[in-house]
């Protein structure tokens, strides 16, 4: 329904934007006023728009990707909205609806840029508004970076542990092994893997073991050097990544590892003591041609005869 200013929204204008001089008031009382209901839509995403929308009263929500969606912004009396389409002429890019009542003033194209050419107070206005508007989405591209880098970090980090997961060390071991084959210098890795962890889960319950695998996470980040890398590999098994020692040191980082979580206490959340644990652990050192999966499959074999062995114990690669 199309109206036409009243004085008391000659008045809101005269405030809100302060368009003051005779020329403006002229331009503006002669464009029409649109009286929307509350859910109704103005502008649709997509659309062609030659208007420029003045809120006189009521709100205007701003939904980028559907109506009904989380709102981007919600527009206030004196707020207007379509100025970027008028000024470079190109589709809108949101949906505009109206969350109350609104009346709302459609300025077109032509009273747009009369009132820019005779009105400096009105030229002023719109490039205030339009720093506002660059001002407000630059912010919401920076809290978009921020949100994807957090997304990223967290699809790299068991949520359990905090340590690495699969898919960092999957990424990750490639990069590292062909850095040591064009250094030169000696890589290996440490598989591990926790022993009787089923039998434990069935004796003290599966949070108990949640807590096994925090220390056993714990004790592994301790004992390396700052330089060595490690990653939960899946389930109760574990890699640790040495970058510039042999196999020879490599075993005894290891041992280290090993008898230092087979003499730790574990102690649940709620207090309670439980049995230590041990690990059984392989080792492989990287060679020429060597892949991720490859050297991954040998610490993998070298893992398993520690446990047919007997558990709690190292083996190297043949
Ligand atoms: P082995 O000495 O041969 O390794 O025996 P195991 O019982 O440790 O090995 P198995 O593969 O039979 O069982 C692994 C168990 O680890 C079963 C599974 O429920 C448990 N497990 C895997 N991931 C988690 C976890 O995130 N939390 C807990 N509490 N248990 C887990
Ligand atoms: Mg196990
Ligand atoms: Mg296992």
């Amino acid at each position: 329904m199309e109206t036409r200013l009243t004085e008391k929204d000659m008045e809101t204008l005269f405030i809100l934007r302060r368009v003051s001089s005779d020329a403006v008031m002229d331009v503006l009382g002669n464009c029409p006023v649109i009286d929307l209901k509350r859910g109704q839509i103005l502008l649709r995403a997509g659309q062609s728009n030659q208007n420029l929308y003045l809120i006189l009263s009521g709100k205007l929500a701003i939904f980028l990707e559907y109506p009904g969606s989380d709102p981007v912004a919600v527009l206030d009396q004196g707020e207007t909205v379509g100025e970027l389409s008028v000024i470079d002429d190109s589709p809108t890019t949101a949906y505009v609806v109206a969350v109350e009542d609104s009346r709302i003033l459609e300025v077109d194209e032509t009273a747009f840029w009369r009132m820019i050419s005779e009105s400096h107070a009105f030229a002023c206005n719109m490039l205030l508004l339009l720093s506002d508007r660059m001002r407000s989405s630059n912010e919401a591209l920076l809290k978009n970076i921020h949100l994807r880098r957090r997304f990223q970090r967290d699809a790299m980090v068991d949520s359990l542990t905090g340590m690495h997961n699969r898919r960092w060390l999957d990424l990750q071991l490639p990069r590292l092994i062909s850095r040591h084959v064009r250094s030169e210098r000696p890589f290996c890795i440490i598989m591990f893997d926790v022993d009787h962890f089923k039998k434990f889960n069935d004796s003290y319950g599966h949070d108990a073991g949640d807590d096994v695998l925090i220390q056993v996470a714990h004790t592994t980040l301790f004992s390396l050097r700052p330089t060595d890398l490690s990653a939960r590999f899946g389930g109760e098994e574990f890699v640790v990544m040495l970058a510039g020692i042999n196999i020879e040191l490599a075993w005894i980082v290891a041992e280290r590892l090993r008898k230092t979580i087979a003499s730790e206490r574990v102690v649940t959340d709620d207090g309670r003591d439980l049995p230590p644990i041990t690990i059984s652990l392989g080792i492989a050192e990287s060679r020429a041609g060597d892949t991720a999966d490859s050297l991954l499959k040998r610490a993998d074999t070298a893992m398993y005869k520690a446990k047919e062995t007997g558990r709690n114990r190292t083996c190297k690669e043949e």
